[in-house]
């Protein structure tokens, strides 16, 4: 059998392209992957997403998107996709479990995974101040001192961010230069409330139920220092979920992969490829279903151009 539509991964582009795959009649089927949801299952309030005046809960909203996905015919199925073929008219993907499937068009939506420090206390104070998008939980913040570490453009984003919104910003960077674009660098060095920590890391989080402050290394005179925060955000780079794409897919320097401008057609016929895997700017909820719903509108054209349905 050769299913019209299948999708891979079930973050909020995913969850949208089968809402529009399913209620044009096409029948899809979404492969999970191994962390249903994706990235806002690691979430807890989510105020930022139209629609929902009061906030709502990451899970909460992946499963709504899970039962909206489902009420139009989608076949949600909880396997993980480890290989692709794309060399065919008919796109071949095979999964952990050992299944072969075939499709005429695939939909990409496997996202991309926040790198993370690897020290115990972050993971256990996870969204109990430790968190790696500042749109996203900045405003909790708000009149707080909060760190962020990194030095690159997401770094110097989120703190430009955040102080906005909280009285001061500890800039926690390892080396003695920002890897970040000029323009950010000017606008974090001229900011009064974000002060730059040079050649400093993360010995711990420190807090039991909450952060309470970050105990930090100078690396070059190896002098530790605690800084009182309440909000620590990890901006050291995203990872796209895109190897498996490697020998068939565009991608660019770190792995995204590179659509048409506007569209979201990969450089392989009937592939297209949406929210996070594609998007190393904007990565919020409401851009992933957004071009979720562009996979699923571009998808269907291309099957209706092929005479498929
Ligand atoms: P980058 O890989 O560019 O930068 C990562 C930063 O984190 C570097 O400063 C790096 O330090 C530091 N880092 C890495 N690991 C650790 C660690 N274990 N401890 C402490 N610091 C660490 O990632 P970004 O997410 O910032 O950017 C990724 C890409 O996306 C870039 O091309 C960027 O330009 C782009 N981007 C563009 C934006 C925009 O245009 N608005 C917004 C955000 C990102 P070191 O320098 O020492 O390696």
């Amino acid at each position: 059998m050769i299913h019209n539509t299948v999708i891979v991964g079930s973050g909020p582009a995913g969850y949208t392209a089968a809402i529009y795959a399913a209620r044009a009649n096409m029948k899809p089927v979404l492969y999970t992957g191994h962390e249903p949801g994706g990235q806002l299952m690691i979430t807890t309030e989510v105020e930022n997403f139209p629609g929902y005046p009061n906030g709502i809960q990451g899970p909460e909203m992946m499963e709504d998107l899970r039962k909206q996905a489902e009420r139009f015919d989608t076949k949600i199925v909880s396997d993980m996709i480890t290989k692709v073929d794309f060399s065919g008219p008919v796109h071949k993907l095979w999964s952990e479990s050992g299944e072969e499937i075939h499709a005429h068009t695939v939909i990409i939506s496997t996202g991309a995974s926040a790198k993370w420090l690897g020290i115990p206390s972050e993971e256990k104070l996870m969204n109990k101040g430790v968190s790696a998008c500042a749109v996203c939980d900045g405003f909790f913040f708000r009149g707080m001192e909060v760190a962020v570490v990194g030095g690159g453009d997401s770094a110097t984003e989120e703190a430009s961010y955040l102080a906005k919104l909280c009285p001061k910003v500890h800039l926690l960077v390892r080396r003695d230069e920002l890897r970040a674009s000029k323009i950010m660098q000017e606008r974090v060095l001229k900011a009064d409330n974000i002060e730059i920590h040079w050649n400093t890391s993360t010995v711990e989080i420190l807090g039991e139920e909450e952060v309470e402050g970050v105990k930090v290394i100078n690396n070059k005179t190896n002098e530790e220092s605690t800084i009182p925060v309440k909000g620590f955000f990890v901006a050291i780079g995203h990872t796209p979920n895109t190897a498996i794409f490697n020998d068939w897919l565009d991608q660019d320097d770190t792995g995204y992969l590179v659509v048409k401008p506007g569209t979201t057609l990969t450089n392989v016929e009937g592939v297209f490829a949406s929210g996070d895997a594609q998007d190393r700017i904007y990565r919020q909820a409401i851009t992933a279903a957004g071009t979720g719903c562009m996979a699923a509108l571009d998808a269907e054209r291309y099957l209706t151009e092929k005479g498929i349905i």
